[in-house]
């Protein structure tokens, strides 16, 4: 096992001799060293074939148990005369893996899908439809939305326990799902207000604590949303926790001027219009205070006329523009040579026009918040299954095909929550297509 250090992840099927064939069908799965995984059919082989891949590059080669040398030469080999597709790490990515599929969407012009998880069901339909996109996906969790994850049995009292231990749940159903699904998963949290800075604390020590053991946090990144300060000490604040998050490889959004519209309690429906545009001096300001704490360790929320929810056509226009203004504003202070020093977030959006979520990503919009439509399509195939089969889900016994017919086939959770599963996995393949994400890892 020794000479196969540059190979992060591993499964080792171990070919048995002909006596032992049916060994075959009682596989031992053991997990060692980090991400190692090692599925042995038995002890007594003399071959194995060992599946290999990093970062997305799959290898295939044989393994001869008694001449070490051979299984070196392999692994040293093989797995790169294979290699297909992207660079990209698969499962939940932090730090410089984290960076790199970010770069990856500016560069091959696709942003990434992040949608708000409150519970099981959501979760796995995101991870789903990034498995069936080939693409990777955002899972995130708003406070509202961590203190679902933990149960409504649970008060969210002022030290925000509850909220921070359903994100932790989530995180961990996430981290132990991720990799199975081959894509790389960015975990993240949603707006943190000040009064809500309690919530970001226990987040933080959940990282702190992870990294201690893991030598990364547990979430990618966390947005802290103080754009109802003034913008000076939105920025003090900020550069403080982007210090500590630095520490642990942890990536910071923040957001300046206002989503408009209503989310997860926050009611922006009566903003000042003149509130929800950024100007390019204000995106300056974020790049001047936080980029020293943690060159490139973060992204902006700027306002551009995007909002919460879905309503019918308003005063409030979608301008992308100011995107690409404060993007030229930052080159030309800055003297940088690159046309997208920043990382852009696109809040609010539901509802919008993929011409309009194009243009945005052309100006560096590499992540797109997700939440109002997938409550909608959720609800929409429980909707549409109740519909369908309402007759058979009036009672426990009797339906149409006889009074004395049990009907717990169709009442089962399983029947109508997968058919919402469905509709959101639908929904988030449209996404992608919006985004110009599908098949994003062949890029
Ligand atoms: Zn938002």
């Amino acid at each position: 096992m020794g000479h196969r250090g540059h190979v992060t992840c591993v499964t080792t099927l171990v070919v048995p001799r002909p006596r032992t064939m049916a060994s075959l069908r009682h596989p031992r799965v053991r997990q060692e060293e980090g991400s190692e995984t090692t599925i042995e059919w038995t002890r007594h082989a003399n071959w194995r074939v060992i599946i290999g891949s990093k970062s997305g590059q799959i290898g295939f080669f044989f393994r001869c148990l008694r001449v070490p040398s051979l299984t070196f030469l392999f692994s040293l080999l093989l797995p790169y005369a294979t290699l297909q597709g992207t660079e990209l790490k698969k499962g939940v990515v932090t730090g410089d893996d984290y960076l790199a599929v970010l770069n990856h969407a500016r560069a091959n012009g696709y942003a990434i899908p992040a949608v708000n998880c409150t519970m099981s069901p959501i979760i796995n339909s995101c991870l789903e439809a990034a498995k069936k996109a080939n693409a990777p996906m955002i899972i995130q969790f708003s406070n509202g939305g961590g203190a679902y994850m933990a149960g409504k049995g649970l008060k969210n009292e002022a030290d925000q326990k509850a909220a921070v231990m359903g994100c932790v749940a989530g995180a961990l159903h996430v981290r132990a799902l991720a990799e199975f699904y081959g894509v790389p998963v960015i975990l993240h949290t949603d707006h943190c207000s000040k009064a809500l800075l309690p919530w970001f604390d226990g987040l933080l020590e959940a990282n702190e604590e992870y990294f201690a053991k893991h030598g990364e946090p547990l979430f990618s990144s966390h947005m802290l949303d103080l754009s109802e300060e003034s913008i000076e000490e939105n920025m003090e604040i900020s550069a403080k926790y982007l210090k500590r998050m630095a520490a642990i490889n942890c990536f910071l959004e923040v957001e300046i001027g206002i989503t408009g519209g209503e989310e997860d309690g926050v009611d922006n429906t009566d903003a000042n219009p003149e509130d929800l545009y950024s100007k390019p001096e204000e995106i300056h300001q974020v790049y001047q205070a936080l980029n020293p704490v943690a060159p490139g360790m973060f992204s902006i929320a700027a306002a551009f006329g995007n909002v919460h929810g879905v309503y019918s056509p308003g005063n409030v226009k979608l301008t992308p523009p100011i995107l690409k203004k404060g993007q030229e504003y930052i080159k030309e202070k800055e003297g940088l040579d690159t046309d997208k020093p920043v990382y852009f977030v696109f809040h609010g959006g539901s509802g919008s026009s993929r011409e309009d979520i194009r243009e945005a990503i052309g100006y560096g919009v590499i992540k797109m918040n997700i939440d109002t439509d997938t409550q909608w399509s959720f609800w929409d195939g429980v909707k549409d299954y109740v519909a369908d089969k309402s007759p058979y889900l009036q009672g426990q016994i009797g339906n149409p095909d006889g009074p004395e017919k049990p009907n717990k086939k169709y009442y089962d959770p399983r029947m109508w929550i997968r058919e919402a599963e469905t509709y959101t996995c639908n929904r988030l393949l449209e996404a992608y297509e919006d985004l110009c994400a599908v098949d994003a890892l062949s890029k």
